[in-house]
């Protein structure tokens, strides 16, 4: 663990650099809230060594990361009643809205549907014949082969 980058923003926060409110930390992970608080309580979760997108994730690092994850959603769904779900995202490549290359899990606690935040999945099933689909798996399910 703990491979830092100099110019990495979140690198930054790990080292107390620049200021930032955390919500729990220990070896491998930071979670401290976001800025921009898209509802209140909205968490980051950062591992402790720069690593870019989920993409350069081996497989140790994934669950030494996302084991954590269960205890710090409910520690934040603990502290306020009026919190009923949460969303937890995280964004890979500039398409995807990362804009930071630290990559981290975002935590967002949900009060209601009218909370401010929001998420759009278009369906377009109609247009997804069986043989598409399969078309599609098969060229991921083969990419496995060159592990
Ligand atoms: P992304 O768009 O990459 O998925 O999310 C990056 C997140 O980092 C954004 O939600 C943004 O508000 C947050 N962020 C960027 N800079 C800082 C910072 O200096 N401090 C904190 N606490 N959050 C930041
Ligand atoms: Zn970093």
């Amino acid at each position: 663990m703990m491979a830092l980058d100099q110019d990495c923003i979140f690198c930054k926060i790990i080292r107390n650099e620049i200021p930032n409110t955390v919500v729990y930390e220990d070896n491998v992970v930071k979670a401290f809230l976001d800025i921009t608080q898209g509802t209140p309580g909205h968490t980051l979760v950062i591992p402790k060594t720069h690593v870019p997108d989920i993409f350069a994730y081996d497989a140790d690092l994934a669950a030494a990361v996302f084991s954590r994850i269960p205890k710090i959603a409910r520690a934040i769904k603990a502290s306020d009643p009026a919190i009923k779900g949460m969303n937890i995202l995280n964004n890979n490549g500039k398409v995807a809205y990362q804009s930071v290359f630290h990559s981290h899990i975002h935590l967002i606690p949900r009060y209601s549907a009218k909370d401010g935040f929001g998420m759009r999945f278009t369906d377009n099933s109609a247009h997804y014949t069986p043989e598409k689909l399969q078309k599609i798996a098969t060229q991921i399910h083969q990419q496995f082969s060159a592990d």
